[in-house]
């Protein structure tokens, strides 16, 4: 299938290689349009998503989800770039696969996408020892879940699951949960030589979550400015449901969603 610019599409993602590899059968059998992008992914016409995911399913075929390609200039290069990947070969002493769950679109921001993947072993007691060496993550031992930025990207790792807000797209969602893998494999291999932190320090600045705030100084909360109210989060004396336009208007709620994983994490929900 060619790929016109003034035409809609939708990328179908799926969890693994298995999976993709069915699925794609599918869609020949069924002599569906589609773009084979990996075998973890297909673009299919906006029209057909539906159909194309229903046949799928009917057939057996897990699907972690989909999102809109819109093609912009941003993404001229993405069929380049996903040929270039390769999926991370390395099965690692302690994590051997990370499945990626679920995917959607970020709902404030169309041009990104969040996630969901699980862990095949439950990573709580590499959680300090990631604590220690990841700059500025936060560890919250109760829960237990360790949070950090990437960038923009947030990153949320539980026992058994890694979460990803705003990712560019699914080679870069794929990339970061490489890296992960990658990294909660060297820690758990260097783990007798490194002093886990078992410490919950605020390691996220007013500055970081004002980046998530609104931004209009509306005044709702009670604050003069967006940058004040997150001061006071920070120092729990404010509460995120007290900034109304991140409560009520759906074009935040992917932010409302990030602010409240952060809090949760930072201990000042
Ligand atoms: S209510 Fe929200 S958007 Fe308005 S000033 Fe307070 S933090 Fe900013």
């Amino acid at each position: 299938m060619e790929i016109d610019k003034n035409n809609q599409y939708e990328i179908i993602v799926f969890p693994n290689q298995d999976e993709g590899l069915k699925a794609q059968r599918v869609l020949v059998a069924k002599g569906d349009d589609f773009k084979h992008i990996s075998t973890l992914a297909v673009v299919v016409p906006e029209e057909h998503k539906e159909a194309a995911c229903r046949a799928i399913i009917y057939e057996n075929v897990l699907i972690s989800g989909h999102y809109p390609f819109l093609y912009r200039d941003y993404e001229e290069d993405f069929f380049k770039r996903a040929q270039e990947y390769r999926v991370s070969e390395s099965s690692g002493e302690f994590l051997k696969s990370i499945t990626l769950c679920y995917v959607a679109p970020c709902m404030a921001d169309e041009k990104k996408i969040r996630l969901i993947a699980y862990f095949d072993h439950d990573i709580s007691e590499l959680l300090p020892y990631l604590n220690a060496i990841i700059k500025g993550a936060s560890y919250n031992k109760n829960a237990p879940t360790l949070t950090y930025a990437k960038e923009r990207r947030l990153i949320n790792l539980y026992s058994i699951k890694i979460t990803i807000a705003k990712a560019d797209d699914i080679i870069d969602a794929w990339k970061i949960l490489d890296e992960v893998k990658e990294l909660i494999n060297r820690t758990y291999k260097n783990k007798d030589t490194i002093k886990p932190n078992y410490e919950g320090k605020v390691k996220v600045t007013a500055l970081q979550i004002y980046g998530w705030l609104p931004k209009s100084n509306c005044k709702f909360c009670g604050e003069a400015t967006c940058l004040a109210f997150a001061v006071k989060l920070l120092l729990g004396e404010q509460k995120i449901s007290k900034c109304a336009p991140l409560s009520t208007e759906s074009r935040f709620s992917e932010n409302k969603k990030i602010m409240q994983e952060m809090a949760e994490a930072l201990g000042v929900a």
